[in-house]
């Protein structure tokens, strides 16, 4: 068995995976399931692998759960439910692999020293994302820990798509556009040939709660919207994406404005909540907006910047041969993705209405465009999945 483990500021995400069956399957789901709430009530669900919940446990309102005790509850409660079967390995998702980690590696006290130094770049993730480490190998040392890396997969960028316009000084200093979301993109690149092999150039939309895109060129990233931080690039739930850095400068240097205020307001108060002044979540915009202008507005400013992204990033591959929407506006809105590919028509794309209405429901994925020179498909991402393969490869290096 295999567990893997995404843990965030107030939750702790699990997926716990067996063996496949055969040599070379992929790793089968068995288990799946969260802590929410660590810091205001915690709540514990679990959900077989066909999603049938198979336990659900609530904790006092007001009661906390640090990321050690809830990791804790979590092998305690694995270890019950599976009769005592044992882990093989533990993987984690950790936002900030830096320049050097380029692939997933396997855990000792040297690498989390290494990935400790790297906290400042993601102080919002990185320290979470450690602390289940840190009690995994506490409670059962000995077993194999492997850290996968949200910005590991972008490492193939070349120079110019990585590197910002300014003293090389601060370059050298590690501040470049790492990108993010690149379990998501590895798991994209992984598929697309299973489902249209001559696809070389593959423009990427991972649109949910945080939403990036990326250019891949046979696979391999090249370039991405996501920068130094996951608040470029595309606006997002409640992130503004790239702004004017001159935007800023005026709020700070002349609007009285704090650094933390500034950045408070980038985070939590942009995006799409910040445009609708309603919400952060597509599913209650899509509710709004008939009669709320502003949450209209919202989601048209979300689309135009998503086509202008892909423009820029069809231009980084010199063309494009296939358009992929995942995550969860990419994969369940088809009226973005209509709105998105019905601008494309200077990219070969053509949407076939009736396959985008029909989505890639329960598949690998779906093509949504009619025979043309380029296509577009909707394929459901599986970061979980990808982080269970990356963990058995590392077992076997
Ligand atoms: P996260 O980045 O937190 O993993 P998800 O990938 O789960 O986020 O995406 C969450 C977003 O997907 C929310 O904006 C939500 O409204 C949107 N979403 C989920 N289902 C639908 C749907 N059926 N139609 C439109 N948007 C949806």
């Amino acid at each position: 068995m295999f567990l893997v483990l995404n843990a965030g500021s107030s939750s702790l995400k699990f997926s716990l995976f067996d063996e496949p069956a055969g040599d070379g399957g992929d790793p089968v789901l068995r288990h799946r399931g969260q802590i929410e709430g660590l810091l205001t009530g915690p709540h514990f669900i679990a959900r077989d692998g066909a999603g049938a919940r198979v336990e659900e446990r609530r904790w006092p309102a007001g009661e906390a759960l640090g990321h050690e005790s809830a990791t804790q509850f979590l092998l305690d409660w694995i270890a019950g439910a599976t009769g005592g079967r044992r882990l093989l390995a533990c993987g984690h998702r950790v936002v900030h692999g830096g320049r050097d980690f380029a692939r997933p590696v396997r855990v000792d006290e040297t690498v989390l020293g290494r990935l400790d130094a790297l906290a400042p770049l993601a102080p919002l993730h990185q320290p979470h994302n450690l602390s289940p480490i840190r009690a995994v190998a506490r409670f059962m040392p000995g077993l194999a820990q492997v850290a996968c890396f949200d910005t590991a997969f972008h490492r193939t960028q070349p120079w110019e798509a990585e590197t910002f316009a300014i003293p090389r000084r601060l370059t050298d200093q590690g501040i470049i556009r790492y990108g993010f979301h690149g379990l998501s993109y590895e798991y994209v690149a992984a598929t697309m040939p299973a489902l249209d092999a001559a696809a070389r150039r593959v423009v990427v939309a991972h649109l949910g709660n945080g939403a990036s895109l990326c250019a891949m060129a046979d696979g391999s990233s090249v370039a991405t919207t996501m920068g130094f931080t996951p608040i470029d690039g595309v606006p997002m739930g409640t992130r503004s994406g790239a702004l004017d850095p001159g935007v800023i400068l005026h709020l700070v240097n002349r609007a009285g404005m704090s650094g933390a205020e500034v950045e408070h307001m980038l985070l939590y108060e942009s995006g799409l909540l910040g445009l609708s002044g309603v919400s952060s979540d597509m599913r209650a915009l899509r509710a709004e907006a008939p009669r709320n202008p502003r949450a209209a507005e919202a989601i048209r400013l979300f689309g135009y910047r998503i086509v202008q992204a892909i423009g820029a990033l069809a231009a980084s591959l010199r063309g494009l041969d296939a358009l992929v929407f995942t995550a969860g506006i990419g994969e369940n809105d088809a009226a973005l993705r209509e709105e998105v590919c019905g601008t494309l028509h200077w990219l070969g794309i053509r949407l076939d209405k009736t396959a985008n209405e029909r989505g890639a429901a329960g598949t690998l994925g779906a093509r949504i465009t009619l025979p043309a020179p380029a296509s577009a498909w909707v394929v459901p991402t599986n970061e979980e999945l990808m982080i269970a393969r990356h963990t058995r490869d590392v077992l076997a290096r």
